[in-house]
């Protein structure tokens, strides 16, 4: 079996670092992941990467991608990591379709879109409900479309959606939004966005594909009395997008480190997790602010610390005596 020096487990912002900061240190690099970009590739415009005015998302995962393979680094797409089990002093990281060895892990699979717990949720996907504004709003064009939730993602889903659909319902449970304030003041003045407050989803309804959605008064909602939108009713949609936020899917190396009751792996500054040899950078991490720039520094962090890990079993050099530190 092909053995590695770091096997890293996702190619969002965070893994594609790793991969750039591991390759550059000549550590035999394989990065495993079941799509490129992550959470980035799904940002039509990115804003707020220091050095970059504005970029897509898409076009920054590519640019991260190539500058890892020019380094050295592989990258396997299309590839679930199932396990990981430690063998020895090695560990073994199951995917889908092939096993690899490898020294290190770091952990960069990042979140994922929190499904709706609503009967019907699972038929209709692909068939009218979708998880991701940006990959599947252009198939809406002069459609009437729903946007579940009161978050970020759901703000900027909306105004996005906006602008190719006929009309958006934004719904959300509560009466005020948990999204920057410049986004809620945008959505305020789009004529074809209408607010259905203090309501959530009860129901989706259609033959084949979806045709309506009802929406009940929600029981998180400070007043539902007082507002007209969030009486029960059914609306009638071509499509409905979920953005309800996102959450860590740690199963799979739940009984290996350490998480938090979020799912959220432990590390320490280092980007060190509760077994030696693992790492963990990005969005998974406890921590509370999750960004592409945040998510860049732990994945350099991470793929440094991997290096420093391996040279010290090998009673080498690490990265610290660079600046007199043992
Ligand atoms: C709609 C939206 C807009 C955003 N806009 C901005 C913005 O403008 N600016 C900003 O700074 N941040 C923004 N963010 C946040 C930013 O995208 C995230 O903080 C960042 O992408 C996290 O990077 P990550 O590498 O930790 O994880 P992710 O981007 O989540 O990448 C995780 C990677 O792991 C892979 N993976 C997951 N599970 C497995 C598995 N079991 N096996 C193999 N691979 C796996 C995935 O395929 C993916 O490649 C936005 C997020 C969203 C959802």
């Amino acid at each position: 079996m092909n053995k590695y020096d770091v096997i890293i487990i996702g190619a969002g912002p965070a893994g594609l670092t790793s991969a750039i900061y591991a390759g550059r240190r000549v550590l035999k690099t394989l990065v495993l992941t079941m799509n490129l970009g992550g959470q980035m590739n799904l940002t039509e415009h990115i804003e707020n990467y220091p050095g970059v005015d504005l970029t897509g998302g898409a076009d920054l995962s590519l640019k991260m991608m190539e500058q890892a393979k020019k380094f050295g680094a592989e990258v396997m797409l299309n590839q679930e990591v199932l396990a990981i089990e430690k063998k020895e002093d090695d560990f073994l990281v199951k995917t889908t379709s092939g096993e690899y060895e490898s020294q290190t892990v770091i952990l960069a699979f990042g979140k994922a879109p929190r499904k709706l717990e609503v009967e019907g949720a699972d038929k209709y996907l692909g068939k009218g409900l979708s998880y991701c504004a940006t990959c599947d709003g252009p198939l809406f064009k002069n459609k009437i479309i729903a946007v579940v939730g009161g978050g970020n993602s759901a703000l900027g889903g909306a105004l996005y959606l906006s602008e190719l659909a006929e009309k958006v319902y934004l719904i959300h449970r509560s009466e005020t939004f948990r999204g920057d304030e410049i986004l809620v003041n945008k959505i305020k003045n789009k004529s074809n966005i209408e607010l259905v407050l203090n309501s959530e989803v009860s129901a989706l309804e259609g033959e084949e594909v979806l045709e309506k959605i009802k929406i009940k008064d929600s029981v998180s909602g400070s007043d539902p009395s007082s507002h007209e939108a969030s009486k029960d009713r059914t609306i009638d949609i071509d499509g409905v997008f979920i953005e309800i936020g996102y959450e860590v899917k740690a199963d799979f190396v739940k009984s290996l480190v350490k998480v938090d009751e979020l799912s959220q792996i432990i590390t320490d500054s280092e980007g060190k997790t509760s077994v030696e040899g693992i790492f963990a950078a990005g969005d998974l991490i406890q921590s509370p602010y999750k960004q592409i720039a945040i998510s860049v520094g732990q994945g350099a962090t991470a793929a440094l610390s991997a290096y420093d890990y391996i040279q010290k079993k090998q009673g080498k050099t690490t990265v610290r005596v660079d600046w007199g530190q043992k």
